[in-house]
């Protein structure tokens, strides 16, 4: 008999976004985080009776934006409903959600998966919603507390197709949809402040097989570096399961990050009846077309269009690229430097590099103006510094401003291509090893290497590396 096929994963994600605005979806109160415990409520966020809701226009147009970033069709007409379902981070007992009508459908998102290259997921739909509560189980010992501020915040839902094989895709296409929307500007994507959350609806088949299997969902999963770890955990034991010769339960699971694994969702929360019905007190938001075409137009050059630019107009290999681009920040300021008259991929090479090794330690950002960092690539190109004094002059402009070539003086970086000034450097390193030397003339050729390292040396970086060698080669050979 034929061993049986290998298991294929089948993942789709379901992705709430906080948006980026001031005040929440339906009231006016703030929508900022880390606000003291129930201060940012009001009669409508906590379903006081008689409290009206009324839609947040800057909500609304941050969705519409986020719609069309991912290629979706945005209705003219969708319906906001309730979602009703007891819970006690909820005062008002439903959600405000949207159901049969949604925003948006039909878009997509190409992003790179580590297993087939460039892949395709579905955007199923995009809808607005608003968050709920927060259940504080950390707070006293053996109780838990509410704190009601997240109550009302204006979050978009999107839902994409069954479409990944494995849990590294799902995390590539998560980090290609927050790329998205921090260049779209919809919101700012921050996991552990909870602005982005997943939860994912996980099966196993056959490879082969075109049937889907019973699917489970995972929820709780709340940072990037969870997300295949949690992925993992419910597919291998949905295997394991399935081998033994079990069936896979249709249910709800909560990942959890320290003991690294699932548990079933108490019967009670994972009840699927939400008796969702339209919203009385809210009419059904209509857009006009301008509306819509307004949105568009405020959307700014996205990632994979940015990414194909830059191959193209600066000749950068699609990795680079892509690294360029994979923030807008880092992308509009490597055009910053080539525009200042930079060579694109010497300036590709600082970005990638310096550029975000500086970025990296330090909070302040990209801390070395463009201009600055293209006068000092034509330092370099012009021979004027050595590489390695850039590097230096680099930390310095960093570290305290200044024009580049003002500050490699005052560091006394300026390379020396005076040629009597470095055959006397030559000349010293050359007297000081004579072993060497007589290596050298007897075929070791290889040992200019290190002389040209001792003339860097005794030059403090300063002579001129191509003319040093050059003097080099003439002394040794006679
Ligand atoms: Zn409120």
């Amino acid at each position: 008999m034929a061993a049986p096929a290998s298991w294929e994963t089948v993942i789709g994600l379901e992705t709430h976004v906080q948006l980026r605005t001031a005040s929440k979806m339906f009231c006016g109160c703030s929508a900022a985080f880390g606000a003291p415990p129930n201060t940012n409520v009001c009669p409508v966020c906590l379903g006081l009776p008689g409290a009206l809701p009324m839609a947040n226009g800057l909500a609304l147009q941050l969705a519409v934006r986020a719609a069309l970033a991912l290629g979706c069709t945005v209705h003219s007409r969708s319906v906001f409903a309730r979602k009703n379902y007891f819970y006690p981070d909820l005062p008002k007992g439903y959600q405000i959600s949207q159901f049969e009508q949604p925003l948006a459908t039909e878009g997509s998102l190409s992003y790179l998966s580590p297993d087939r290259g460039i892949a395709t997921a579905t955007i199923q739909r995009l809808h607005v919603e608003e968050d709920a509560g927060k259940s504080l189980h950390d707070r006293f010992p053996k109780h838990t507390a509410i704190d009601l501020n997240r109550c009302g915040v204006p979050l978009v839902e999107i839902v994409t197709g069954p479409d990944f094989r494995s849990p590294q895709e799902a995390r590539a296409y998560l980090l290609t949809l927050k790329q998205v929307l921090e260049y779209a500007a919809v919101s700012d994507c921050d996991m552990e402040k909870g602005s982005l959350r997943v939860d994912a609806n996980v099966s196993v088949r056959r490879v082969g097989r075109p049937e889907l299997g019973t699917k489970t969902e995972v929820k709780n999963i709340n940072s990037f570096a969870y997300v295949e770890k949690a992925l993992t955990v419910e597919h291998d034991r949905q295997i394991a399961l399935l081998e033994g010769g079990g069936t896979v339960e249709q249910q709800t699971l909560l990942y959890d990050a320290k003991t690294n694994s699932v548990r079933p969702q108490r019967a009670k929360e994972a009840s699927h009846d939400y008796r969702y019905f339209p919203d009385p007190d809210l009419p059904p938001l209509v857009l006009r077309e301008e509306f819509i075409a307004e949105q568009q137009a405020l959307l700014p050059e996205l990632p994979a269009k940015k990414r194909e630019r830059f191959v193209e107009k600066y000749a950068l290999s699609v990795t680079d690229a892509a690294v360029l681009t994979a923030d807008r920040s880092v992308a509009d300021y490597y055009e910053a430097v080539v525009h200042a008259g930079a060579d694109a991929k010497a300036a590709a090479n600082w970005v990638m590099t310096e550029v975000l090794a500086d970025a990296k330690d330090h909070a302040d950002g990209l801390r070395v103006p463009a201009g600055a960092l293209a006068n000092l690539i034509g330092l370099v190109r012009g021979g004027t510094l050595s590489h390695q004094a850039a590097k230096r002059v680099f930390g310095e402009v960093a570290d305290h401003g200044g024009e580049p070539r003002n500050v490699a003086e005052a560091l006394g970086l300026i390379q020396v291509a005076d040629t009597g000034v470095v055959t006397g450097w030559v000349s010293e390193v050359l007297v000081s090893h004579p072993t060497e030397v007589a290596r050298y003339r007897s075929g070791e050729t290889k040992l200019l290497q290190f002389f040209l390292g001792q003339v860097m040396k005794l030059s403090r970086g300063k002579a001129d590396p191509k003319l040093a060698q050059r003097v080099l080669e003439e002394k040794l050979v006679a």
